[in-house]
């Protein structure tokens, strides 16, 4: 306020028109008023979390009733900032391969400005191409940490709007019609259920659901679908169902047979495999009509936040999807939940020993706490 006020009455006479045009153009900025690199290094360290689950998932050796994830310390001016790798099982992604993609990263956070990270997801991308969540891990921890040093919440560093009543989705595991009618007894206090397309039994499984509920299901193909006109006919049943939006019909490959569903379908077409960074959401843009955008994707908040920008310039819905992920990683991505029309982040509730806390479900979505960073606090016992 004190600030604004000085450079009000400098520019309007006060001063002299000359003095002030000078003042505020005529010279570079030297060093910023206040200084906030100590120059002191981060110390970036990073762990290994066993998370126990809910319900046990299917791999391709059977099931498995835990996931590890790696969460990354970035420490530094006494502050601690925190982030997590979540992993894409079926891409080949493990805790391990994360912590070998996190050596040649943590030197570029170690030796960068925290202050200077406009250009940190392209130099972490020239180091790492392939997607890797080491990538977003780095940069949830190194957000965290510029909001608990300025003492903010980081949606306020961001400029958006902390209030947002767009529920969550909850994904109800595909079973047997009488196993998913209790899952989705037990969904009861999610507002939206989500549900995968195996190619076996889809009509059962959504009937299943159709008999218990009138929630706004939502279903996921993961690129389930060859054929458009196939594919066109199917979604027109699950229309009828009250099926929301339809995510990742086709194959990522097959943009122009999308395009052609997306044209003809009555309900959106949304892009999940499609989309990982900006470079992605121009390609596609035409052929969807929005984007599930992933922190564990995109590598981090910077560049998810670069995708909901473009994401608005051309005219695509954006929908906030996750991993299984601690509270961590969502309370990350729920910093960004008043800019999408859909929210799927319920990865931390599928997790018995969440070693994080800093969000709380109300009436379906996602509060946050309010604490400076991503918010979220180490429970003492984890
Ligand atoms: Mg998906």
């Amino acid at each position: 306020m004190v600030m604004k006020r000085r450079g009000f009455l400098a520019f309007f006479g006060v001063t002299g028109m000359g003095l002030a045009f000078r003042k505020t153009f005529g010279r570079m900025p030297e060093k910023a008023e206040k200084d906030l690199n100590t120059g002191e290094k981060p110390v970036i360290t990073y762990e290994k979390k066993r998370l126990e689950l809910f319900h046990p998932w299917t791999i391709t050796r059977g099931t498995a009733a835990y996931k590890e994830n790696v969460l990354v310390y970035y420490k530094k001016d006494g502050i601690t900032g925190v982030g997590e790798a979540g992993h894409m099982t079926a891409a080949g992604q493990n805790a391990d391969r994360t912590i070998r993609e996190l050596q040649p990263l943590i030197p570029l956070y170690r030796d960068t400005d925290p202050f200077l990270f406009y250009d940190l997801p392209e130099k972490a991308r020239e180091i790492v191409p392939v997607l890797s969540p080491a990538k977003a891990a780095l940069d949830i921890a190194l957000m965290d940490w510029i909001g608990k040093k300025l003492d903010i919440p980081l949606y306020q560093f961001l400029g958006i709007n902390p209030v947002s009543e767009v529920k969550t989705s909850f994904s109800i595991g595909r079973d047997k019609p009488e196993v998913m009618r209790q899952k989705v007894k037990e969904a009861a206090p999610y507002k939206i259920l989500k549900v995968k397309i195996t190619g076996r039994g889809d009509k059962e499984a959504i009937r299943a659901i159709r008999s218990m509920t009138d929630k706004p299901i939502r279903v996921d193909v993961n690129e389930g679908w060859k054929d458009k006109e196939k594919a066109i006919k199917e979604i027109e049943w699950l229309a009828a169902q009250g099926v929301e939006f339809v995510e990742q019909p086709m194959p990522v490959e097959m943009l122009e047979e999308t395009r052609w569903l997306k044209e003809r379908s009555p309900i959106p077409i949304v892009a999940d495999e499609a989309v990982n960074t900006s470079e992605d959401v121009l390609r596609i843009s035409d052929a969807y009509d929005g984007i599930n955008i992933k922190l564990m994707k995109s590598g981090g908040i910077i560049e998810a936040y670069r995708m909901t920008l473009l994401a608005r310039l051309l005219k695509l819905d954006i929908m906030l999807g996750c991993m299984i992920e601690t509270t961590v990683g969502i309370a990350a991505a729920v910093q960004l939940q008043a800019l999408a029309r859909w929210v799927d982040l319920d990865g931390n509730l599928l997790i018995k020993n969440d070693p994080y806390t800093g969000l709380t479900l109300r009436e379906g979505h996602w509060v946050m706490s309010g604490k400076p960073g991503i918010g979220v606090e180490r429970r003492s016992n984890k």
